[in-house]
C-alpha cells in the first residue's frame, strides 16, 4: 500500500491569511487585543514579503484637521512653509461618492471614512513612520508647498518603509509568520458553523491543517491571475501589465465563497489601473523599481493613441481622482498601448521618480514632427500624421481659450480651469484643466500600456467587525476578512491612498474581532471543563 503523505498540523488561536498592510495590521492588533497566539501564512517565499503593500508609495488618504493635526505624526518637516486645508470626513465620503458614481456600500464606506484619522494613528503608534508627502502630492508654487487632493501622508521609504515597520511591529508583540504556506480550504465546525480549521499547503506541496479559533482572510484580489482578469473584468484584460505581487491570484475568494458560502460583493468587473511603463515585466512588479513605473504625469501633458489620437481628458480632474481609471481607457486602445507626450514646459514639472532617464525610456525630439517619426519607427505610433495634426488641434484650442481667458493662471495645484474649450473652438474631447500648449521644443513621449493594480469584486462584511457575511446574511462566526478581499468599496475608479487606509481600518478591526471571538471561545472551553 503507498504510504499516505504525513499531514503537519498547527495551532493558534488567531490564522491570518496574506502578510500585507491589511493581514499585518490584523495579526498586531489581534495580538495587542489578547489574542494569545498569533499566527500568519502567506503564500509567497519570504523574498516577496509584504503582498501590493510593498509595491505601493505609502500613501495613505485619512480625514485630518489640517497641519496641527499631522504634523505630530510625521517626521520630515523642518522649516518648510505649507498650506493644508483640513481634509474633513465629509470631504473623504464626497470624494469617495463623487469617483464611485455613488455605488460603494454607504455603511462600509463611512466605517472606512470616519475611522481613517484613528487607524493611521494607530498605525503610527505601532511604529509606522509618517512623513508628509510632499515629493508626490504638493507643488512648491511661490516657494509654499501647496497640498492638493485630499491626501498628504505617506509612509517612509514607501511600501517598502510600511512592510519593514509592520514586520518589526509584529515580531515585538509575538506574532509568528510563516512563508510559502498558501491557504486552499476553509472548514467550519458542522455542528456550530463556526470557523474551525483552515488547510494550506507549505513547502513541495506539502499538506498542513491549521487549528484556529479564528481566522482573518487578507489575501488579496485577482489582479495577477490572468484567466479571473479575463473572466470577471473582460477580453483584454490578460494583456494588462501586472504593478505589485504575483500571489495575488484570487483564489482566497474562491475558497470562502466555495467553502462557506461567502456572500459575494462590489464591482467583480471593475479594478484600479493605471498608466503603466510599456516597457515593464508584464506578469509581476519588480521590487527595485517598484512604483516608479507608473506614469501619472498626463495632466501636464496630453496621452494619444497608436492611430493619433487623444481619447481622454488629462485633465478632467486633480490627479488623485483620476489615475485609477485610465489604465483601462489605455487597455482599451489599438494595441493596449499610448504615448504620454509633452514640451518642454511640461516636462519642467515631471517628477523625478517616474521620469528620471534611469528608469523610464523617453523618445526626445526637438519638432513634433520629428518626435511623431520617432515614435512610429520604433515605438507602434501607426499614423504619424495624425499625430501631428492632433498636436495641431489641440495647441490650436489652448491659443482660442487663452485668447478668451486672458486673467487665468496656470496652476498644478489646484484645477486651474485652462482649458481647449471657449466659444470659437472646442475639442471632441477636451482637456478641462492645465491645457498648455505644446510649442516649446524639446518634445518628449514615453510609451504607456495598463498596470493592473487590485480588483474591486470581492466579500461582503459587516462594517462594524469586519466579519464575512455568509448568503445566509448573517456573518460566518469566527471569519473575519480586510484589504483588497473586501468587496463593496470602490466602483469604476478610486480615491487615491484607500487601499491602504482600507486595509489599515478593516485589518484592525478584523483583529480586534478575531481575538474577541477565539477569547470568548478559550473561556467557554475552560467553562465547559470545570
Ligand atoms: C504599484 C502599486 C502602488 C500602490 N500604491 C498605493 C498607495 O500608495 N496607497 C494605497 O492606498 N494603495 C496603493 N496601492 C494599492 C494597495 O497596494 C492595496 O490596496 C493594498 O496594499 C492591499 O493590501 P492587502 O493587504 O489587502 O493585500 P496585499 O498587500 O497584496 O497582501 C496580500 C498577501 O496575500 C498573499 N496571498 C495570496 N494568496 C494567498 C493564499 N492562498 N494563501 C496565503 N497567502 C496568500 C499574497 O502573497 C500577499 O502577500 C498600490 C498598489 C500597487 C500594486
Amino acid at each position: 500500500m503507498a504510504a499516505q503523505p504525513q499531514i503537519a498540523t498547527l495551532d493558534c488561536d488567531v490564522l491570518v491569511v496574506g502578510g500585507g498592510n491589511a493581514g499585518f495590521s490584523a495579526a498586531t492588533s489581534a495580538a495587542q487585543s489578547g489574542a494569545g497566539r498569533v499566527l500568519l501564512i502567506d503564500k509567497c517565499p519570504e523574498e516577496w514579503v509584504g503582498g501590493n503593500s510593498y509595491f505601493t508609495a505609502g500613501a495613505f488618504r485619512t480625514v485630518h484637521g489640517g497641519l496641527e493635526d499631522v504634523l505630530p505624526l510625521v517626521n520630515n518637516v523642518k522649516e518648510e512653509l505649507i498650506d493644508l486645508d483640513p481634509y474633513t470626513s465629509r470631504d473623504f465620503l464626497a470624494d469617495l461618492r463623487r469617483v464611485t458614481n455613488g455605488r460603494f456600500d454607504p455603511e462600509l464606506g463611512k466605517v472606512l471614512v470616519e475611522e481613517s484619522n484613528d487607524a493611521v494613528k494607530w498605525l503610527a503608534g505601532i511604529g509606522v513612520r509618517l512623513q508628509l508627502s510632499f515629493n508626490r502630492q504638493a507643488y512648491k508654487v511661490d516657494g509654499r508647498y501647496k497640498f492638493w487632493g485630499g491626501m498628504c501622508l505617506k509612509t517612509e521609504d514607501g511600501g517598502r518603509g510600511l512592510m519593514i515597520d509592520h514586520r518589526r511591529a509584529a515580531e515585538k508583540i509575538g506574532v509568528k509568520v510563516l512563508f510559502s504556506t498558501a491557504a486552499r480550504t476553509l472548514k467550519l465546525d458542522e455542528s456550530t458553523g463556526a470557523f474551525k480549521s483552515l488547510e494550506a499547503v507549505g513547502e513541495e506541496g506539502k499538506p498542513i491543517i491549521i487549528n484556529a479559533k479564528a481566522v482573518v482572510l487578507a489575501a488579496g484580489g485577482f489582479e495577477a491571475n490572468p484567466r479571473m482578469r479575463s473572466q470577471y473584468l473582460g477580453p483584454g484584460w490578460d494583456n494588462a501589465y501586472v504593478r505589485g505581487t504575483p500571489y495575488n491570484t484570487g483564489e482566497c475568494l474562491e475558497m470562502a465563497i466555495r467553502d462557506i458560502s461567502a456572500k459575494q460583493a462590489g464591482q467583480w468587473s471593475g479594478c484600479h489601473s493605471v498608466a503603466w511603463d510599456a516597457n515593464a515585466p508584464a506578469h509581476s512588479g519588480d521590487r527595485e523599481i517598484s512604483n516608479e513605473f507608473t506614469k501619472s504625469g498626463y495632466p501636464l501633458g496630453i496621452t494619444i493613441n497608436n492611430q493619433g489620437d487623444r481619447f481622454f481628458d488629462e485633465g478632467s480632474d486633480i490627479r488623485n481622482y483620476t489615475y485609477a481609471k485610465f489604465g483601462r481607457a489605455i487597455l482599451n486602445q489599438p494595441q493596449g498601448i499610448a504615448f504620454q507626450t509633452w514640451d518642454s514646459k511640461g516636462v519642467a514639472w515631471l517628477r523625478d521618480e517616474e521620469y528620471r532617464d534611469e528608469i523610464v525610456e523617453k523618445i526626445h525630439a526637438s519638432s513634433i514632427e520629428e518626435l511623431a517619426r520617432k515614435c512610429a519607427d520604433s515605438h507602434g505610433l501607426e499614423n504619424p500624421r495624425r499625430f501631428i495634426e492632433t498636436v495641431e488641434e489641440y495647441n490650436q484650442a489652448v491659443y482660442q481659450h487663452r485668447k478668451e481667458n486672458r486673467g487665468l493662471k496656470w496652476d498644478p495645484a489646484v484645477k486651474d480651469k485652462l482649458s481647449t474649450q471657449s466659444s470659437e473652438r472646442s475639442l471632441k474631447i477636451p482637456k478641462s484643466n492645465w491645457a498648455l500648449a505644446i510649442d516649446e521644443g524639446p518634445f518628449v513621449a514615453v510609451k504607456v500600456g495598463c498596470g493592473v493594480t487590485f480588483t474591486f469584486g470581492g466579500l461582503a462584511i459587516d462594517p462594524k467587525t469586519a466579519g464575512v457575511v455568509s448568503l445566509s446574511g448573517r456573518s460566518v462566526p469566527g471569519v473575519f476578512c480586510a484589504g483588497e478581499m473586501v468587496g463593496g468599496l470602490f466602483y469604476e475608479n478610486y480615491p487615491g491612498g484607500s487601499g491602504l487606509t482600507s486595509g489599515a481600518v478593516f485589518g484592525r478591526k478584523a483583529g480586534i474581532h478575531a481575538a474577541a471571538h477565539a477569547n470568548a471561545k478559550r473561556t467557554s472551553v475552560v467553562g465547559s471543563r470545570l
